[in-house]
């Protein structure tokens, strides 16, 4: 099932055209709390669902071991299709899907926000701020008319890469949860 009005036979901009699905985000649409990645990889193109490959092998662990099961929470991307070679999304890629991340958000209405890296947290802030300051506070941010708080932890795939990362990967996700009451 999916949370808000998802186009999958979008082709409003080029990323449809090297993608094999639209992969929108998945979890219960009263989730009181949505993380948000940056764009799907090779394995969620290929299954068309968010955070199935290594990185979200890995955000399923550190949920795991704070006591949430995925299925409680609904996560989903800035933008629905895979950019090639998994490149970061560019600005007018993020600008067009945004449609569909406001139409999940409008319909979930969380009360907690995770963003997933820093493309993700610049974005919903609307700034320039490197990880090391993003991960430090946690803030109230307007998202389509509602005050939400909203939590930065480092991208999964960062910790893939630098496994020093994952202790803050670890505390963010721990602080966004218990924001969202379900973990004490
Ligand atoms: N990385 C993301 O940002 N999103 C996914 O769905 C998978 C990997």
């Amino acid at each position: 099932m999916t949370c808000g009005k998802i186009d999958f036979a979008c082709t409003r901009c080029r990323l449809s055209k090297g993608r094999t699905q639209v992969v929108p985000g998945t979890g219960p649409c009263s989730s009181p709390i949505v993380f948000i990645g940056e764009a799907p990889g090779r394995e969620e193109d290929l299954k068309g669902e968010p955070f199935v490959g290594r990185g979200g092998k890995l955000l399923d662990k550190i949920l795991k071991e704070a006591g949430v099961d995925r299925s409680e929470i609904f996560i989903c991307n800035l933008v629905m299709c895979r950019p090639p070679g998994n490149r970061r999304p560019r600005k007018d890629e993020i600008e067009t899907c945004s449609q569909f991340l406001e139409s999940e958000l409008r319909t979930v209405r969380p009360k907690v926000v995770c963003a997933l890296g820093q493309t993700v947290a610049n974005r919903l802030l609307d700034n320039k701020e490197k990880m090391a300051e993003l991960v430090k506070k946690d803030r109230t941010v307007n998202l389509v008319g509602k005050d939400v708080r909203l939590f930065v932890a480092y991208h999964p795939a960062a910790c893939l890469y630098q496994r020093k990362n994952i202790g803050s990967f670890r505390r963010s996700i721990e602080a966004s949860l218990r924001a969202a009451k379900l973990r004490r």
